[in-house]
């Protein structure tokens, strides 16, 4: 399996891929612009290609991140239209980057009362608005909620249906989080072996493309989103290695969210959990 952290791109893409390197990570996530944004960038597509060109030649993993704004639940207008446009640049930066995909949090929608589903129809519009013409690889990799302020998007079946009702389906992959599985309350620690078969049963491992690895501060059901480091938060580390042993996530790539230690590198970290799943 395939572990790392998530990197600055200060020093560019190829930069973010070395120092995932220099850490030890066999994978990597980056945001392909500024985080707090929806701008649309034009980005240096030798960087890109020369970060591809790296990762193929080092065996790296890519994916990238979608800024914190972007929400993929919203209301039409001017909001709407600069989400589509961003996550469509996020796009085409991963794909020049080589990476498997973009991550974007699933949508959160708190108006509408009278209409639960609302939420869910502006999220497939603009799912479909977003890939109408893409025909990269990457892909567009949906990730659980922790449920913080809004339910929606923090179930497996929520998961399913949206990439069901979208129209390029076979453009959207999954992104899993465990400390959202478990802050959501969907995981409680002791219930995998439930979980995994529900998952079976949903067809949601085919498509799952990469984990986010991240202990919970928080106990199973607070909904609330708060990353620990590996083994020290409220699921504990038999959780975890219990959730990376089962078969279809053998393979996948493992990103670490995870507080940055005092040393500022995820070294020990990705050590520690490579000692465990090898
Ligand atoms: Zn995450």
């Amino acid at each position: 399996m395939k572990i790392g952290c998530h990197v600055s791109i200060r020093n560019g893409y190829l930069g973010a891929a070395q120092a995932a390197r220099t850490v030890g990570a066999g994978a990597f996530q980056y945001f392909p612009k500024n985080p707090r944004s929806l701008t649309v960038k034009s980005f240096d597509i030798r960087d890109a290609s020369a970060c591809r060109q790296y990762c193929a030649e080092h065996g790296l993993v890519s994916v990238a991140h979608a800024p914190y704004p972007t929400n993929l639940a919203l209301d039409d207008g001017e909001l709407y239209q600069k989400t589509v446009a961003s996550v469509q640049n996020d796009l085409d930066i991963a794909d020049a980057c080589g990476s498997l995909g973009v991550v974007v949090h699933f949508g959160k929608y708190k108006g509408a009362a009278d209409d639960p589903l609302y939420g869910y129809r502006q999220m497939i519009r603009m799912l479909n608005d977003i890939l109408v013409d893409w025909n990269g690889e990457a892909l567009l990799l949906l990730e659980n909620n922790a449920g913080q302020g809004v339910r929606m998007g923090t179930t497996l079946e929520e998961l399913i249906q949206i990439r069901s009702l979208t129209q390029k389906a076979e453009k959207i992959g999954f992104c899993l989080d465990t400390c959202h599985l478990f802050a959501s309350g969907v995981w409680n620690g002791e219930n995998w072996a439930d979980v995994a078969a529900r998952a079976r049963e949903l067809e949601y491992f085919p498509h799952l493309k990469v984990i986010h690895l991240n202990d919970s501060a928080y106990p199973s059901a607070s909904c609330r989103d708060r990353h620990a480091a590996v083994g020290c938060g409220h699921i504990g580390k038999n959780g975890l290695w219990e959730l990376l042993a089962t078969p279809e996530c053998s393979g996948l790539p493992l990103i670490l969210e995870t507080p940055a230690p005092p040393s500022g590198s995820h070294r020990e970290e990705i050590r520690y959990v490579l000692a465990h799943i090898t």
